[in-house]
This record gives C-alpha cells, sequence and structure tokens, in this order.
C-alpha cells in the first residue's frame, strides 16, 4: 500500500487523548484533558436545544448566522473597544480549532515561514506544516516562562508570513503583558508580516487583569487575527462553536479555506452561543472569578502536598515541577506514575515542545469542582508525603 500523508502520519495519538483513556481504564481524578466538568449555563443550552426542536436545521450561511456575527462584533466592541463590521469581519467556524485551520491554511503558502511560541497547542505544528510552512520555533520555559525578546525578533526574516500567538497561553498560563505584546507588533509590522491570534481563554484571565488582544495595539488591526471559542467562553468544550474576526482583505482568504472545510456550523449552537455572548458582564467576571478561585485551590492543594507550583495568570491550567516531590523520572514517567499510583492524572509539559528536553513540569487542570480538586491533591499528598 502506498504511504499516508506523511506530516499526519508522523504523528502519534494526542496527548489529551492518550491519557483521558488512561484515566478512565485506572478510574482517576482526570486533571489532564482541559474541560470542565460542569456545563455552562443551563439557559444557554436550553436555547440550543429548542432550536434543535424549533429550527432551523439546515445549512446555515457559510460566514455563521447573523445573530451570531452581530453578537461577536458586539462583544468585540464591548470588551475591547473594536470597531467590527458582523457582515465583512467575522466569520464563525466549527471550534477554535476550525478556526485555526482556516487561518494557517488561507494565508500559508509552501515556503513561508511561520514563527511559533513553544510550548505549542499540539495542533500548531501539524496544521502549518500541512499548509507548507517552515516552523521558527522560539521558547518560553517554566517556571517562568519569560519571552526571549532577542530569540524572537531573530525568528523573524523578510520571508516570514505569520505569527501564531497564544494569550492566555496552554499549557503556560501565561498572559502576555502589553510591552511583550508591543514587543511583537513592532516585529509583525516591521516584516509586514499577520498575526493569528489564537485567544480562546480570553475570558479566562486573573487577578484583576484585562485581556489585551494584539489586534487592538497600534497599526495591528488590519493585521491580526483573532480567535475566540464559545466552548471555552460558556464552558462547553464539546460544542466546537470558534468565530475569526479580521479586516476583510485578511478573512476573505480564510473563508475560502473555511469553505472547503467544513463550510458552516450546526445552527442550534450558533444561536445559543449568540445569546450567550449577549450575557452581562457579571456573567463574564464571574466566570474568571470562579476559575481563578479554582485556581488558587488546585495552588494551594498541590504545595500542601509538595510540589513548586508556576503562577497562572489565566486559562484552565497550571504547571508544577516534579522534581519538588523528590520524582526522579521525566514527566512522562510522572504522569503514569500519578495516574497508576495515586489515582490522579495529568499532562506532561513536554508534550508541548519539539524536543522533549523540557521534561520535567506536569501541567494540571484546575476547572473542576472543588471537591474534586481537594480531592486530587489530598491524594497527591498522600502519595508524596504519606500524610
Ligand atoms: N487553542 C487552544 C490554545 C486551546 O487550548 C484550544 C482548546 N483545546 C483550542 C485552540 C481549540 O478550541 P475549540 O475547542 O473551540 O476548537
Ligand atoms: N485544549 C484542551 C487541552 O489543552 C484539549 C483539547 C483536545 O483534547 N483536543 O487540554
Amino acid at each position: 500500500m502506498k504511504p499516508a500523508n506523511k506530516v499526519f502520519s508522523g504523528y502519534g495519538t494526542s496527548v489529551f487523548e492518550v491519557m483521558s483513556r488512561l484515566a478512565i481504564e485506572h478510574g482517576t481524578i482526570n486533571l489532564g484533558q482541559g474541560f470542565p466538568d460542569e456545563d455552562g449555563p443551563e439557559d444557554i443550552r436550553r436555547a440550543a436545544a429548542e432550536t434543535v426542536i424549533e429550527g432551523p436545521n439546515q445549512y446555515p450561511p457559510m460566514m455563521g448566522v447573523p445573530a451570531l456575527r452581530q453578537a461577536v462584533a458586539e462583544h468585540d466592541r464591548r470588551f475591547y473597544g473594536l470597531d467590527v463590521d458582523w457582515q465583512s469581519e467575522v466569520m464563525v467556524t466549527s471550534g477554535g480549532a476550525e478556526a485555526l485551520a482556516d487561518c494557517l491554511f488561507g494565508l500559508i503558502d509552501p515556503g513561508d515561514e511561520v514563527v511559533l511560541i513553544e510550548p505549542l497547542y499540539e495542533m500548531y505544528l501539524p496544521l502549518v506544516r500541512f499548509a507548507g510552512g517552515i516552523p521558527k520555533l522560539v521558547r518560553i520555559e517554566p517556571p517562568n516562562w519569560e519571552l526571549p525578546r532577542q530569540a524572537l525578533a531573530e525568528a523573524f526574516s523578510e520571508r516570514t508570513k505569520l505569527i501564531l500567538l497564544n494569550s492566555p497561553h496552554n499549557p503556560a498560563g501565561k498572559v502576555f503583558e502589553v510591552d511583550e505584546l508591543d514587543f511583537i507588533a513592532d516585529l509583525v509590522k516591521a516584516h509586514d508580516a499577520y498575526a493569528v491570534c489564537d485567544e480562546v481563554y480570553e475570558h479566562l484571565v486573573f487577578d484583576g487583569r484585562a485581556h489585551v488582544p494584539l489586534m487592538t495595539l497600534p497599526g495591528m488591526r488590519e493585521r491580526c487575527l483573532r480567535i475566540g471559542s464559545a466552548g471555552k467562553t460558556f464552558s462547553v468544550t464539546g460544542w466546537k462553536v470558534g468565530y475569526v474576526t479580521a479586516a476583510p482583505e485578511v478573512l476573505s482568504p480564510v473563508a475560502k479555506a473555511h469553505q472547503f472545510i467544513t463550510f458552516t456550523t450546526p445552527p442550534n449552537l450558533q444561536s445559543a452561543v449568540a445569546f450567550g455572548l449577549g450575557k452581562d458582564d457579571a456573567y463574564f467576571s464571574g466566570l474568571s472569578g470562579a476559575m481563578q478561585a479554582k485556581r488558587d485551590r488546585l495552588t494551594k492543594g498541590l504545595e500542601g502536598a509538595g510540589f513548586e507550583v508556576s503562577a497562572s495568570g489565566g486559562t484552565y491550567f497550571l504547571s508544577v515541577d516534579i522534581r519538588s516531590v523528590g520524582f526522579d523520572g521525566d514527566d512522562e514517567a510522572f504522569c503514569r506514575h500519578i495516574t497508576t499510583e495515586a489515582g490522579v492524572t495529568a499532562v506532561p509539559v513536554s508534550a508541548f515542545y519539539q524536543e522533549s528536553d523540557v521534561n520535567h513540569f506536569a501541567r494540571f487542570c484546575f476547572c473542576k469542582q472543588d471537591a474534586i480538586l481537594d480531592e486530587a491533591a489530598a491524594r497527591l499528598a498522600r502519595h508524596f508525603k504519606g500524610g
């Protein structure tokens, strides 16, 4: 038989899937794959259910139902002061994941260079490579995840088509500072490049900080494609409803990719998300406040179990240094070990790097019920401290 596509067949099964399967097999508390264990607001779910009964249930418009595109434009105005034309500047996708694929496939030509910051959300490299892009990787590393500015500047060249920037960052939990964003914006402008901004965790930013889209910086409105996800914003990760905001000339090629990939997204979910985006400010601040409390709870629990915990300013995730509890294997061995021996599952941070040399940190997800977080910490404390 002839070989299948070399890019995709060269990868193993997703670390999230592997660890979730292992968690199910061993009946553990799964703090690996990032998904909340409580569904989002009932009124939003009800709106989706009602639309299935009442209709419409046929293909929605390719760019998304007008109500959702209008709601995204209004959301971007309300939270970021962006002036967005819903008809020409918003596109609905089947998740942030499809939005990423559309942006990368719509913009990259074979041989184009693409700047990425490791650790990387796992689909980034396969998609860039599939599009024929040449990845230029820059690293941030735990525990401080500092941006190496000189290395970043050196990663840009006249062949740079775009930078893919994830803030708040999975798995680092890093929320890029405004001066870091300024630095990135200057590089993008100086090299006449685009910025694909994966902002799916935009409403999961803690400690009173506000999410700042790169798109809001001077000169960046026309160069950025801003990606959001209803899965994260409304705690319904299985819904896979995403949206892209970009200037018309930039969105247009990306819409071409979308039309050949999914073309559209289930209509009931779109209208329910439109309803959700209209919720009052208290919903959004309540979400980040609740998640911040969970971050604090798990941080305290893990510290009590003897771990050094890296600060997390956003997302669903925090990382721990596995050496701090005396574990002397690598992070993969650690995640398997705590799954089989302590009844708790995490994911190895090395899975997010191309080379697995940053291999003594594990990522834990804190978007779980308080009692679950407490029990996970207690199990780890019993295992590592015997107490
Ligand atoms: N980007 C990042 C950084 C993510 O963590 C996720 C969610 N796993 C996605 C994109 C994909 O979002 P969605 O589930 O909406 O496709
Ligand atoms: N974004 C989620 C995480 O980082 C997982 C998504 C997936 O399983 N593909 O855990």
